[in-house]
């Protein structure tokens, strides 16, 4: 793709509302623009990460024989009403009335939409067991929006629900998630720990949270450094003995075994093979799919810019071309690369190459390929590897090589 065709507009001095590093960087390199205060919309840049973090979402989901759906934001009170959680969730709540009177919401969270589908559709234990989930755009009036997408009023999230016949299903599949979301936070290259929850307005008996260590967490987790490990509570470590110390935590997953608690609520039932009424047995999974996005941000940067990790970033490369003669040859490299599976953001750009170097770093690309003087020479294309700042001078052949090498593919 050519730069000069893209629409992509970075920003050259450091925006003033930026609240942290991920916050500035992703605003500066054009990734998001803020609509208002916990409202963001995805720019082109910006929807590439996304939609790279959603598919890393959807094979693990599948793996798993998950299946996606997409409820609808929109929804009646009265399903909330027949849980209660219309008052345990009033203050994050949007409502509204239509023309007709009718009171909505935009949904907060989706258990009372789903447990509603499967009611009118699922009537047979034969029909058991069921994952479902969605990526999905959710709504809380949250108090303090901040930290961009971390903590924001509209964001998105991966929800998924599992209903079961009996709890030896739901054990099966509260591991089988469980396990699926390790997948997930490891190949988006976090650093997360999973500790054992508190369930809080959700209910249901056993929950785990997925967590990110940083300074802008909003939660404490007590640490001990001798043993790694982290604790709920301040203390001791029962292990060494030591004096646990403060981690500021952000939460990017959690998994619930809800049990009977939503599917009671309103005779939620299926029959069993005796042909008795049984609730549901259900567990609910979710992740912070924009919250992540700005956790990977914020912990792969340097002093110049984002550096995504592979697969994650918005193209594979940077290609910056410093003499347009070379046009040509860039296109030609490109379509090599490309048939290779590699993306490619040429800068063909009639900018001075400190613009064109700097938008490469601001975006973040794993590797910045540069054409010019030695291209000319002798086809040398050099290469720059964003994280470890390493350059290296190629053939053709040998790029693709070694590219192939770093993909693992
Ligand atoms: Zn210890």
């Amino acid at each position: 793709m050519l730069f000069s065709k893209s629409f992509i507009f970075t920003q050259r001095e450091d925006p003033k509302v930026a609240e942290c590093k991920s916050h500035k960087l992703l605003l500066k390199g054009g990734f998001l623009f803020m609509v208002s205060s916990g409202v963001y919309s995805y720019l082109p840049l910006g929807y590439r990460v996304l939609n790279n973090i959603n598919n890393i979402i959807r094979k693990h989901m599948k793996a798993k024989g998950a299946q996606e759906l997409l409820m609808s934001a929109l929804q009646p009170i009265e399903v909330w009403e027949k849980t209660g959680r219309d008052k345990d969730l009033a203050e994050v709540m949007f409502r509204f009335k239509d023309r007709k009177g009718r009171d909505l919401c935009l949904g907060p969270t989706h258990e009372e939409e789903i447990t509603e589908i499967i009611r009118r559709t699922v009537f047979s234990y034969k029909q058991l067991p069921v994952i479902l989930y969605q990526i999905q755009t959710k709504f809380r009036d949250e108090p303090r929006p901040r930290f961009g997408l971390m903590r924001a009023v509209e964001f998105i999230m991966k929800d998924a629900y599992s209903f079961d016949k009996d709890n030896q299903g739901l054990d099966k599949n509260y591991q089988s998630m469980f396990s699926a979301y390790r997948d997930i936070f490891t190949e988006c290259g976090l650093d997360f720990i999973d500790i054992e929850a508190d369930s809080g307005a959700m209910g249901g008996s056993i929950s785990h949270e997925f967590m990110v260590p940083g300074d802008i967490g909003e939660d404490i987790l007590f640490y001990c450094p001798s043993c790694s490990k982290y604790f709920k509570k301040k203390g001791k470590c029962p292990d060494c003995g030591k004096k646990l110390g403060g981690k500021k935590m952000t939460e990017i997953g959690h998994v619930f075994k809800l049990g009977t608690k939503c599917s009671q609520a309103s005779v939620r039932n299926f029959l069993d093979q005796n042909g008795k009424r049984l609730p549901f047995i259900m567990g609910c999974y979710g992740i912070g799919v924009s919250r992540i996005f700005s956790a990977i941000a914020e912990v792969n940067s340097d002093q110049k810019g984002l550096v995504w990790p592979r697969g994650l970033s918005p193209f594979d490369l940077s290609l910056v071309v410093l003499d347009s003669k070379l046009l040509p040859q860039a296109l030609e490299l490109e379509k090599a690369l490309e048939s290779q599976g590699f993306s490619v953001l040429i800068d063909d750009r009639q900018e001075a190459a400190g613009v064109k170097f700097n938008d490469a770093y601001l975006l973040g690309n794993p590797y910045i390929l540069i054409i010019g003087k030695k291209y000319l020479k002798d086809e040398t294309i050099d290469l720059e590897v964003r994280k470890t700042k390493e350059s290296k001078a190629f053939k053709k052949e040998g790029l693709i090589k070694f590219l192939k090498d770093e993909y693992g593919r």
